[in-house]
C-alpha cells in the first residue's frame, strides 16, 4: 500500500486554487449507491481544473488515485478509499459534441446515453450502442466498454490525455491506449479529457429507431435499480458467458444481506436501500466459489474495487489485465505521457 500525506497534497491544492473536500462520501455518487468516504475529493470541470490539479498533484509524488466518472462500473469499500478521488464532473463542454467531417468529439465527462442521442441528431451513426452504457465517455475509453455488437475499440481514434503524475496531456491515438476486452492501457493517474471518434453519414430516423430498439432492448433483459451491469467478465470464448455459468449453477436471487443475484440476469448483482459494500462482496465472493467447483472456472471481477484489502483485490483481480502485451502498453503510455 503507497503511504501518503495528506497534507502534502491540501498544501500543493492550496498553492494552485484547487479546492478539495475531506471525507467525502463516495455512495451517491456510484450506481450501486453503498461504500464509504474518500479521504479526499477534488472535482474538476474543466480542462483548466484538471491542469491545476496536475500540476498540484505531480509535485506530490506517488499518491493513491481514482479517477470517477459516473460511478457505474465501480465499487467503493465500506471503509471507504484513503486516497485521493478525482471527480470528472459535467460542465457546458460535457453537453454537446463537435462534428468536423466524420469525426465525433466529445468530453471525457460526456455521459455516453447523450453521445449517443447527439450524433444521431447530427446526423452520424456508428454510435447507437453507446446509449445502453449509463456511464461517461472516459470511463468506457478506460474499460473499452461495449454492448451490441460494438465497442469502443471500433469507434475511437483518439483520447486527450493528462497524466496526474507529470501534468502533462497528449493525443494518444488508440493504437497507443492498448485496448482490450473491458480494459485499456490507461493507469489510476490518467484523465481521459475528451475522446474522438469516428462515425459515418447515417439517416436520423433510422439512428432514433435503433436508439429505441437499443433501450427497449435493455428494459427487457437487464434490471434497473442499483447495480454496476455486468459483474464479472465473460471467461475464455468457448467457456460459456459469465451469466450463463451463474445461472447454470442455480445462483439467481442467491442473497446475503442487502445484495443478491439478479432474478432477471444472472450477472448483475443488485443492492438494496439496506445493502452494504461488504454484502455485494459476499454475493460475489458465494459465486465465485460455487462457480469455481462446479465449472472449475474462476470468474474475474469487471467492475472496479476501490479500497478493498489486498486479499479481496487479488481475488477478484483479472489476471489478463497483466499479460505481457498490455503490461508493455502501460509503459509505453506512461512513457508517452512523460512519466519515465
Ligand atoms: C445498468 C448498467 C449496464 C451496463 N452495461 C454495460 C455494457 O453493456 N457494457 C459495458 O462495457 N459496461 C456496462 N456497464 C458498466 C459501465 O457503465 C461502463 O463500464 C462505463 O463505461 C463506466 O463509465 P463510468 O463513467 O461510470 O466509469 P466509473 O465507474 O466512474 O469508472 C470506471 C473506470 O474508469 C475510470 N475512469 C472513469 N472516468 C475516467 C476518465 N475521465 N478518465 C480516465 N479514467 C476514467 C475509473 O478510474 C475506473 O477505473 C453497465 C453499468 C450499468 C449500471
Amino acid at each position: 500500500m503507497t503511504t501518503w500525506d495528506p497534507e502534502q497534497v491540501r498544501e500543493a491544492c492550496r498553492a494552485h486554487g484547487v479546492q478539495w473536500e475531506d471525507n467525502k462520501p463516495m455512495a451517491l455518487l456510484t450506481t450501486y449507491a453503498v461504500g464509504g468516504t474518500a479521504r479526499l475529493a477534488v472535482t474538476v470541470r474543466t480542462s483548466d481544473d484538471m491542469q491545476r490539479l496536475a500540476t498540484a498533484l505531480s509535485a506530490c509524488g506517488d499518491i493513491p488515485l481514482v479517477v470517477l466518472g459516473r460511478g457505474s462500473n465501480t465499487l467503493f469499500a465500506d471503509a471507504g478509499f484513503d486516497g485521493v478521488v478525482v471527480i470528472v464532473g459535467s460542465s457546458e463542454e460535457s453537453k454537446s459534441i463537435t462534428c468536423v467531417g466524420d469525426v465525433v468529439s466529445a468530453a471525457g465527462a460526456m455521459l455516453m446515453p447523450v453521445l449517443a442521442r447527439r450524433s444521431v441528431q447530427a446526423g452520424r451513426g456508428g454510435l447507437e450502442w453507446c446509449v445502453g452504457i449509463p456511464g461517461t465517455v472516459g470511463g468506457a475509453v478506460r474499460m473499452n466498454a461495449g454492448g451490441h455488437g460494438a465497442e469502443m475499440d471500433d469507434s475511437l481514434l483518439s483520447a486527450r490525455v493528462l497524466s496526474l503524475r507529470s501534468g502533462a496531456t497528449h493525443v494518444v491515438p488508440k493504437s497507443a491506449l492498448g485496448l482490450h476486452f473491458r480494459g485499456s492501457a490507461l493507469s489510476a493517474h490518467h484523465i481521459v479529457m475528451s475522446a474522438e471518434f469516428s462515425t459515418s453519414a447515417q439517416d436520423v430516423q433510422k439512428g432514433t429507431a435503433e436508439l429505441d430498439n437499443i433501450v427497449a432492448w435493455r428494459r427487457e433483459h437487464q434490471p434497473g435499480g442499483r447495480n454496476a451491469g455486468s459483474v464479472f467478465v465473460n471467461p475464455a470464448p468457448g467457456s460459456g458467458s459469465a451469466g450463463a455459468l451463474i445461472d447454470a449453477a442455480g445462483l439467481r436471487g442467491f442473497t446475503s444481506g442487502g445484495a443478491h443475484v439478479s432474478e432477471k440476469h444472472a450477472n448483475f448483482i443488485q443492492a438494496t436501500e439496506t445493502a452494504t459494500a461488504s454484502d455485494i462482496i459476499a454475493v460475489m465472493d458465494h459465486v465465485q466459489n460455487v462457480v469455481r467447483e462446479q465449472t472449475g472456472t474462476v470468474l474475474r471481477s469487471e467492475v472496479r474495487l476501490v479500497g478493498f484489502s489486498d486479499n479481496i483485490a487479488q481475488q477478484f483481480a483479472d489476471a489478463q489485465h497483466d499479460a505481457p502485451q498490455f503490461v508493455a502498453a502501460r509503459q509505453s503510455l506512461c512513457s508517452l505521457l512523460g512519466e519515465m
